[in-house]
């Protein structure tokens, strides 16, 4: 029979999981100490345990992690790192050092099936909805490439995939990964990013982490035509989800516009952006495209992002453009697993 996982569990299961073998439960709280806070996977080191149920554990549960297949290293300190998650497939994480924090963006599935039109990861289609050891799985294995005194503090679901498609085994893994026996990430150090799922929208509220939506058009038109989703939860009612979020949190929304030529990045769309976002709490993140095969879209010229940005802060919008980062390393938004050789611009912008 197969074992359980070790990082699928919450506390909370891995508690009746060893109540359930006739252990203590109070042994769960040490053993995930160990493993996510000490992260020490060789048994006869947790001291506290006697040498017999150092023996047990590995019988008790399979410990395995995503396998990382590769680890690029920008100049600028991002890393991005690939993992196996088997049939050939692949999915990334990215870390992303600033002054102030080191964020790491997670992926939530293999491929995407809300196919916008500008993103590279949703021409790859679902291929799997990724499981919570394999969420998890990748914040545990980039903290185990740290320095020694560098922690993770943020996390960013804006990898690969849609996770309000995927939402059990995304808020499991918050769960999981926000536990003070566990890697205490704070709640409101998570950003759940959304293409507009609107019905998920209140999980988001309940799991007290922060939303991101990414708006990316400034009417049902444009909307729909470069996000298919917009057909079936059009602009109203996401803004009216987002409001709804915002009074339950009391936080912002952080709304991510991606700047197309010709599409989304003219004065008037600026304007009409402030328009559509005034009436929820909120900061914009301008992204410029990045470029990938067979987009049939461009990256505007600077002076017109420039531009854009500049008319929304005149606006009085708070508004803030990505930082490009990570040129070298290939790993831009909407260009994961883009085959390293194939990617004509390697950016990423978070
Ligand atoms: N599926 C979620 C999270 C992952 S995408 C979502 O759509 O929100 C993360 C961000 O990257 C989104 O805001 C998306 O609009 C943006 N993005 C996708 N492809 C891009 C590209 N080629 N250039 C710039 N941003 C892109
Ligand atoms: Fe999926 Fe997000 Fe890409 Fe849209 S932008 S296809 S939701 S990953």
């Amino acid at each position: 029979m197969e074992k359980p996982k070790f990082f699928n569990h919450t506390l909370a299961e891995l508690t009746t999981a060893i109540k359930g073998l006739g252990k203590e439960g109070f042994r769960a709280q040490q053993l995930y100490r160990w493993v996510h806070q000490l992260g020490v996977q060789d048994f006869d080191k947790m001291t506290n345990f006697s040498k017999e149920f150092r023996k047990e554990v590995p019988e008790m549960f399979d410990f395995c992690l995503p396998e990382i297949l590769k680890v690029h290293k920008s100049v600028d300190g991002t890393t991005k790192i690939l993992f196996n998650v088997g049939a050939g497939k692949s999915v990334e994480a990215v870390l992303i050092p600033s002054t102030d924090r080191l964020t790491i963006c997670l992926s939530s599935e293999v491929g995407c099936n809300m196919a916008c039109k500008f993103c590279y990861t949703g021409k790859q289609k679902l291929q799997r909805k990724l499981e919570t050891w394999e969420i998890v799985g990748q914040f545990v294995q980039a903290a185990r490439l740290l320095e020694p005194g560098q922690r993770i503090s943020n996390i960013v679901f804006m990898g690969m995939g849609e996770p309000l498609d995927n939402p059990d085994a995304v808020f499991k893994s918050i769960e999981i990964l926000h536990s003070e026996w566990g890697l205490n990430v704070s709640r409101k150090r998570v950003t759940v990013s959304t293409s507009g799922i609107v019905p998920l929208i209140p999980r988001v509220t309940e799991a007290g982490v922060r939303l991101a939506v990414s708006l990316n058009g400034v009417n049902d038109k444009i909307r729909s035509e470069v996000m298919p989703i917009n057909k079936r939860w059009p602009l109203e009612q996401l803004l009216q989800a987002c409001r709804e979020h915002c009074e339950a949190t009391g936080d912002k929304v952080t709304f991510e516009y991606v700047l197309l030529k010709g599409v989304t990045d003219s004065l008037q769309d600026a304007r009409d952006l402030h328009d559509l976002t005034r009436t929820v709490p909120c900061k914009i993140n301008i992204i410029p495209f990045n470029e990938h095969p067979e987009s049939g879209f461009t990256r505007p010229a600077e002076q017109d992002i420039v531009r854009f940005q500049n008319e929304l802060i005149r606006l009085g919008s708070h508004v803030l453009r990505r930082k490009t980062m990570g040129r070298d390393i290939y790993a831009a938004c909407g260009q994961l697993t883009t085959a390293v050789k194939k990617s004509p611009e390697p950016q990423l912008t978070l």
